[in-house]
C-alpha cells in the first residue's frame, strides 16, 4: 500500500516507517525536523521504497495515499510550550491539512492523539469515556487542546465526508531514538544517569505515570490502523504505573550510578496521576503490551549507552 506518516523523522514516526518499510509498503515521510532528526530515518532512507519531504503540515501537502497516519506534533512538553501557538496552529491546522490529504485519496486516516486530552484526571485509570480535566488557558493546553480539537476534526470529517478515521490516545512512549535533551522523563534520566549527573525530579516525584515500551506501541498504531471498524478513540499505553520518584531510582539502580536526585518546583497543570484503561484495545485491537517497564528501561539503557557522545546532539535552543 501507499502509506504517508507525518512526523517521520521524530521517535515514533521514524519507528514507524521502519515497521511499514518491513510489511512492504511504500511509504511516504513527511517532517519539518522542528523536533525531529533526519538521523532517525538513516535505515528507512537505504529502502528503495522509502520516500522523504521535507515539508511543513501548516501547508498543505499533496500526494496519492491508501493509509496516512498523522504523528506531525512537538511531544515534548518544554517543546511544545517553547511556541504554544505553533503547537496549537501545527494541531489544528497540521490535522485538517493531514484530513484533507487522506480525504483526496479516500485514504483511511489515523491521528496520534494524546493521554493529554484528559489534563489533570479526576478519573483513574481512565477510559476513553472519560471527558478530561484540561485547564484550557494553562500553558499546556496549546498541546492538550490542540489535540482535542485534532480529534474533533477527525471525527466531523467522518461524520461530513465519510472518511474512515481512527484516533489513538497515546500514553507515555519511551525507547531509543527518542531524543534525550527534549525533556521527557525517561530518556532524561536515563542519559543523565549514565553521565552521571542529578536527575532533577519536579515536585516531591509522587506524581505517577505509566510507560510503554516504543515497539508495542506501534504495533498498537498498526493493530489500530488495520482494523476494519472502530468505534471511538483507543487508549493505548502500558497500566504499569509509578511514581516519578520511583522511576528516577530504578534508573539510577539499573545503570549502577552515583547520580542523587534533585527536585525542582512541579510544573504548573502537571498531571498528578495517569495510567490507561486498556480494556478495548484488548477487546477491539487484541492488543496489550508484550514488554515491561522494566525490560522496555534495560534495551534503552543499552542503546543508549552504546550510543557514541557525538549522536546525542544538543536539541535546537
Ligand atoms: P517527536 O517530537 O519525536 O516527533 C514528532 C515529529 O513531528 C518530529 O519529527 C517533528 O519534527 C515533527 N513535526 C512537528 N511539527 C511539524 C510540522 N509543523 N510539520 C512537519 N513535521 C512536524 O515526538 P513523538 O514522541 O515521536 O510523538 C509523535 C506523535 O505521537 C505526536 O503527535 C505526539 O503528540 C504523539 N504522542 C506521543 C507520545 C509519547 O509518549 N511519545 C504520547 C502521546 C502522544
Ligand atoms: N519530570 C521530572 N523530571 C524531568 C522531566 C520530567 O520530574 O526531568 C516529570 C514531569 O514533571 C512529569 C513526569 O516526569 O510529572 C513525566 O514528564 P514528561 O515530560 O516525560 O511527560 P508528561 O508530563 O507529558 O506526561
Amino acid at each position: 500500500m501507499k502509506v504517508c506518516v507525518t512526523g517521520a523523522a521524530g521517535f515514533l514516526g521514524s519507528h514507524l516507517c521502519d515497521r511499514l518499510l518491513s510489511e512492504g509498503h511504500a511509504v511516504t515521510g513527511i517532517d519539518n525536523y522542528l523536533t525531529g532528526f533526519p538521523k532517525n530515518l538513516a535505515q528507512a532512507k537505504e529502502n528503495p521504497n522509502f520516500t522523504l519531504l521535507k515539508h511543513d503540515v501548516e501547508q498543505p501537502m499533496s500526494g496519492e495515499f491508501d493509509l496516512v497516519y498523522h504523528l506531525a506534533s512537538p511531544a515534548s512538553p518544554p517543546m511544545y510550550q517553547k511556541d504554544p501557538i505553533a503547537t496549537a496552529r501545527i494541531n489544528f491546522l497540521g490535522t485538517l491539512n493531514a484530513l484533507e490529504l487522506a480525504r483526496r485519496s479516500n485514504a483511511r486516516f489515523l491521528l496520534a492523539s494524546t493521554s493529554e486530552t484528559y489534563g489533570d484526571p479526576k478519573v483513574h485509570p481512565q477510559p476513553e469515556t472519560y471527558a478530561g480535566n484540561v485547564n484550557q488557558t494553562g500553558p499546556r493546553a496549546c498541546y492538550d487542546e490542540g489535540k482535542r480539537i485534532a480529534e474533533t476534526l477527525a471525527y466531523d470529517f467522518a461524520r461530513q465526508y465519510g472518511l474512515e478515521t481512527r484516533v489513538v490516545r497515546i500514553f507515555n512512549t519511551f525507547g531509543p531514538r527518542m531524543h534525550p535533551e527534549d525533556g521527557r522523563v525517561v530518556t532524561s534520566f536515563v542519559y543523565r544517569a549514565l553521565r552521571g549527573e542529578d536527575l532533577t525530579v519536579f515536585g516531591d516525584g509522587s506524581q505517577t505515570r505509566s510507560f510503554c515500551y516504543f515497539s508495542d506501541l506501534i504495533e498498537g498504531l498498526v493493530r489500530m490502523m488495520n482494523a476494519t471498524s472502530v468505534n471511538g478513540p483507543v487508549n493505548l499505553g502500558n497500566p504499569e504505573e509509578i511514581t516519578i520518584a520511583e522511576l528516577a531510582q530504578l534508573i539510577v539502580e539499573m545503570t549502577n550510578s552515583g547520580s542523587k536526585l534533585t527536585f525542582k518546583p512541579l510544573p504548573q497543570d502537571d498531571p498528578r496521576q495517569r495510567k490507561p484503561d486498556i480494556t478495548k484495545a484488548k477487546a477491539v485491537l487484541g492488543w496489550e503490551p508484550q514488554v515491561t517497564m522494566r525490560e522496555g528501561l534495560q534495551r534503552t539503557i543499552e542503546t543508549m549507552s552504546a550510543q557514541p557522545e557525538a549522536q546525542l546532539l544538543k536539541i535546537r535552543a
